[in-house]
């Protein structure tokens, strides 16, 4: 059985707004069969780490909570904290983060919650019958919604291959410790010829897990956040991706599942394939897109949405997948197959375009 995935590219024969758009794709996914007027409705994107450009662009998120609103709804817009040292490893950084980067009250009237509290560890524990996790541990406040609309920008990631609707709602729903549970088997180890002992990487690692002696290297208190691979001028921290990205992904897709079990399956997706970055929107910037824009994309199924939004990539790039041309050892595809066989989505859609 195919799921339905509806397209909307962003070429424009007549100006019309990519906003109109939006709207269009969302009325397409029957929102009024899956909220009801009163419910509380968590409207879950990524507000982007502080000097990243690629994030979500918050004026797309005018349609979706205009379709929230009609419907008598109470949308808010929500996020979590990050398991790495930065602008949002707290709720008040990271309602900080957010004003700036345009998700506020005045910019959107909708209330901002950060899902996980203050620091992080407000968190339920739902049951999942998955193949490596009997339970995840996701953000209270969204565990408690009625809903949720995910609003995911598509792009790579060195992790996983790309992030998109399934990392959303896995990595992105999660409290600290969820989010460690998926991390814990990435521990990176630092490449001792690169290593130039600068120090910078201790000044960016929340468990005071490297030490100097007298390069870097990594003890075992290390929870494999991975934000020290980004900070290494010198790309002396590395991870063994093909030791550790299956078990990760999989893990995604468990705690995936778990949101389904805890919202009983009230969710609509929506994702923007523009500024397609090759890596995640919680670094401090971003690299050249890894192809043109392409458009957005909306499902109730997050497992076809992902796959759809991963193909139009493709065609875009010319046929071959970009982000496996950066991330050689990641097969993208294991997040997919193990949502699939959880039952959170096919990977099989009809593309439906919609003017
Ligand atoms: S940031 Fe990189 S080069 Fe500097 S000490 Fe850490 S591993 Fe070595
Ligand atoms: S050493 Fe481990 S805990 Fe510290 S920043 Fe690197 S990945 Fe994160």
């Amino acid at each position: 059985m195919l799921s339905d995935v509806f397209f909307s590219s962003i070429d424009s024969k007549k100006h019309k707004s990519p906003l109109l758009k939006i709207a269009k794709l969302l009325n397409r996914c029957e929102p009024h069969t899956v909220f009801t007027k009163g419910d509380l409705i968590a409207v879950k994107t990524h507000f982007g780490e502080y000097g990243n450009t690629a994030f979500v662009r918050p004026v797309f998120l005018r349609p979706v909570l205009e379709v929230l609103n009609k419907l008598g709804t109470k949308p808010f817009l929500t996020d979590t904290n990050t398991l790495y040292v930065g602008m949002r490893t707290n709720s008040v950084d990271h309602l900080h983060n957010a004003t700036m980067n345009g998700f506020n009250y005045s910019t959107l009237q909708v209330p901002v919650i950060i899902a996980d509290g203050l620091r992080g560890d407000n968190s339920v524990s739902i049951p999942v019958d998955g193949e490596l996790l009997s339970s995840v541990k996701l953000a209270s406040e969204i565990a408690s919604a009625d809903g949720m609309l995910v609003v995911s920008h598509f792009k790579g990631h060195e992790v996983t291959g790309f992030g998109g609707a399934i990392k959303n709602i896995s990595m992105g729903c999660s409290c600290r410790q969820g989010k460690l549970d998926m991390h814990s088997d990435s521990h990176p180890f630092v490449n001792q010829d690169h290593c130039t002992a600068c120090g910078r990487c201790l000044l960016f690692c929340a468990s005071s897990a490297i030490e100097m002696n007298p390069k870097a290297f990594i003890t075992d208190k290390c929870t494999g956040c991975a934000m020290c691979v980004s900070v290494c001028p010198h790309t002396a921290i590395q991870i063994d991706w093909n030791a550790s990205s299956a078990s990760t992904q999989k893990k995604m897709a468990e705690y995936a599942a778990g949101v389904f079990n805890a919202l009983e399956r009230k969710l609509i997706f929506l994702s923007i394939i523009l500024s397609v970055s090759p890596a995640c929107d919680c670094y401090p910037g971003n690299d050249r897109p890894v192809v043109s824009d392409i458009g957005f994309a909306a499902s109730a199924d997050p497992v076809a949405l992902d796959k759809a939004c991963h193909d139009l990539v493709i065609k875009e790039y010319g046929g071959s997948d970009p982000f496996k041309e950066r991330y050689p050892n990641v097969d993208s595809a294991i997040q997919l197959a193990h949502a699939e066989k959880l039952g959170i989505g096919t990977a099989g859609y009809r593309l439906i375009e919609v003017d």
